[in-house]
């Protein structure tokens, strides 16, 4: 399912140098859609202070050397004759990134937002001008509610307001069930609990897909084999770990490649069930 990056810049127009070995950019393929990993920054430090739940037995096995990893991602895809974005990270390196594959901000018809955190919305805005030009945002309607008039923050205000009615909100659909596209070949799914709409998206072409999720986990070393572990970014732990689970089991039981924001690059890959809980193989 993997294409060679090589062999799309060699058969595209764009003249990409370099990229393929710089390991921030990985290009994979569902049915017709190209989708792309694009990397913002990677860290590797100690182990998140933010876990809730691990016990020291848990640490030392998860993390023997002491150490976790993550990174902050954004997925850019291109098929039905659109080019879609999911999600923006901060938008510090964003913009380099799309340059590097010859695609401009001007041309994006659709940002998709899995929720209103800064590090997935950061690139929507600057200076209160909206950085896609002909876009439209599509965000779930209870996520823009709870950011925009429940627990109001200003950077997710900002965020949209230079879009005025280019913004679209929709309702996250049960994993599982019969879902109304958003755009053609995309369907948005409700993961709830890291924000009170967190939404994963599902791309599906030629009976391939991908799940693309946002914040269903951050500490991937610990969350594949132990769902229950949440962390203290999640709005609502609980549910968090809920549909965490909810989520793996899907995907593991159906065979459904994933792919996340702050997972490890690549960042796609296929989830199977191991011992109690999963693991994680990472596309090639
Ligand atoms: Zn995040």
């Amino acid at each position: 399912m993997r294409f060679s990056v090589l062999c799309g810049i060699l058969l595209g127009a764009a003249v990409i140098p370099g990229f393929a070995a710089d390991g921030n950019i990985f290009a994979y393929k569902v049915g017709s859609f190209e989708v792309w990993t694009l990397v913002e920054n990677r860290r590797a430090g100690g182990i998140p202070s933010t876990l809730i739940g691990a016990d020291k037995a848990a640490l030392d096995r998860y993390f023997p050397g002491g150490t976790s990893e993550s990174e902050t991602n954004t997925f850019l895809i291109r098929g039905s004759g659109k080019i879609i974005l999911v999600d923006t990270g901060f938008g510090t390196t964003l913009f380099d990134s799309m340059k590097a594959l010859g695609i401009s901000p001007d041309a994006v018809d659709a940002v998709l937002i899995t929720h209103m955190h800064g590090d997935h919305i950061g690139g929507l805005q600057k200076d209160g001008k909206a950085l896609f030009s002909k876009a439209k945002v599509y965000l779930a309607q209870q996520e823009r509610d709870f950011w925009t008039k429940t627990n109001v923050n200003q950077g997710a205000v900002a965020a949209l307001a230079p879009y005025g009615n280019r913004v679209e909100t929709f309702q996250p659909g049960e994993l599982g069930a019969r879902i109304a596209e958003l755009l053609p070949g995309i369907t948005p799914i409700a993961a709830f609990g890291h924000t009170p709409g967190h939404t994963l998206f599902m791309v599906e072409s030629s009976g391939q897909k991908l799940l693309i999720w946002g914040d269903l986990m951050h500490a991937e070393k610990i969350q594949f084999p132990r769902p229950d572990i949440s962390v203290t970014y999640d709005t609502d732990p609980v549910t968090a770990a809920a549909s965490r689970k909810k989520v793996l089991e899907y995907a593991a039981a159906n065979n459904i490649p994933i792919a996340g924001m702050h997972l490890v690059y690549p960042a796609i890959g296929r989830v199977s069930a191991e011992g109690s809980g999963y693991k994680l193989t990472p596309a090639q």
